[in-house]
């Protein structure tokens, strides 16, 4: 069996792959990032897990989000014990508030078919909103889907600990070296070729580079991923909002407000696509994920912005999010990208299926 893998990229794919492979005595693992860990998209992540509140029910984006959801419940307690870190996540879940323009029947759907598929979804009329919610607009008079098992966790915090805990179980990391290509004309093994070191050679490579798989991936396999720009901003309040008992993420109009520790409040993110190739953050994207969140929670506009910030999402162009798959001539190159607004949520489905993408050569 080949044994020996680099995984290039130390986002939150790169550092969950390493970590679930770690677990095995199968392999001996490096990881290389060009810069620290989750630093890229995953560093600019609001970490909301729409995993049993989307609106997917069949398939591959369902069977994905479903076996997430069902391993962040025993990684977030595994990762907590082995490395002694916190992990900030609330298990509080997901409150989506439906405008006139969603489809109250396809919700109702939704709620019969998860319970089918047992897992739990409540659809809350206007009366149940105001008690679980006093933080809500009173003329918010609409329908919510609460979603209990839905989870938030902090990208950085939980990368963090995945990096940790793979360390433990004998990966190697390195960080601030950049890979320039990958070549794989053996049969036998690939090569990683950087500005300055020896060719470093190992049996597979698992492309983890977010928006940098393109270029590394171009004389395999044109696998083409685009930048989506995504603002945020952190809210601080006098006092928390609503009952500090009941802190979920509220949803409105795909602006997400996060409670993220003491009074503060993440709101995010714009979705901003390259004009004529060109990416250029708009001023105007922040002031309307804030009006959308005070919209909803008048008490935001007593807050004070005390950070932005933005980041960009590994999109694939022309095929579906997010692109698992063996490219290159000798089989040996694995790609593990472009999960596009989802790859928090997707982190450790991507890294089973990539698991066994490895045991079935
Ligand atoms: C504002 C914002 C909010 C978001 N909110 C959410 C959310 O709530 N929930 C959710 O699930 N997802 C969310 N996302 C999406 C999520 O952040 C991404 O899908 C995910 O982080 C992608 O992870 P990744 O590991 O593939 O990529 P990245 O985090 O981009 O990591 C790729 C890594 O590869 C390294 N690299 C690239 N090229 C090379 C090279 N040649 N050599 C060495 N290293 C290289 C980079 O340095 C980087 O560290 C959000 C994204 C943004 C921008």
């Amino acid at each position: 069996m080949s044994n020996s893998i680099s995984i290039i990229g130390c986002g939150i794919i790169g550092a969950t792959i390493a970590y679930e492979l770690s677990c095995s005595d199968l392999y001996q693992i490096d990881v290389y990032d060009r810069q620290q860990p989750a630093q890229a998209a995953t560093g600019a992540a609001l970490g909301v897990l729409m995993g049993i509140i989307s609106q997917k029910v069949k398939g591959r984006a369902w069977n994905l989000r479903r076996d997430s959801i069902r391993r962040y419940q025993t990684l977030i307690p595994e990762l907590e014990k082995m490395t002694g870190l916190k992990i900030p996540y609330n298990s509080q879940g997901i409150v989506k508030l439906l405008s006139a323009e969603d489809d109250l029947e396809k919700w109702t759907q939704l709620v019969t078919t998860r319970t089918e598929q047992e897992w739990h979804l409540e659809l809350w009329n206007a009366r149940k909103i105001a008690t679980q919610l006093p933080q809500l607009n009173p003329r918010f008079t609409g329908t919510a889907v609460y979603s209990p098992q839905d989870l938030q966790i902090d990208p950085v915090a939980l990368t963090n600990a995945l990096v940790v805990a793979a360390k433990m179980n004998g990966v190697n990391f390195h960080f601030d070296r950049s890979i320039e290509s990958i070549g794989a004309n053996n049969p036998d093994s690939c090569d990683l070729l950087t500005s300055d070191l020896p060719v470093i050679t190992s049996d597979r490579v698992i492309v983890t580079a977010g928006l940098g798989a393109t270029s590394l991936l171009s004389p395999h396999a044109p696998i083409e991923i685009q930048p989506v720009l995504g603002q945020a901003i952190q809210i601080r309040l006098p006092r928390q909002l609503g009952n500090p008992d009941f802190q979920p993420v509220i949803v409105k109009d795909d602006v997400n407000i996060v409670p993220c520790g003491g009074n503060d409040y993440w709101v995010g993110a714009t979705v901003e696509f390259p004009v004529d190739g060109v990416m250029v953050a708009d001023a105007a994207g922040i002031e309307q994920i804030e009006r959308v969140a005070i919209s909803a929670c008048p008490d935001l506009a007593r807050g004070e912005i005390v950070r932005t910030w933005q980041g960009l999402r590994p999109r694939p162009n022309h095929r579906p999010a997010p692109v698992i798959d063996r490219v290159g001539n000798n089989g040996r190159i694995l790609v593990a990208t472009g999960h596009y607004r989802n790859g928090i949520l997707l982190a450790p489905a991507t890294a089973r299926i990539v698991g066994d993408m490895l045991l079935t050569n």
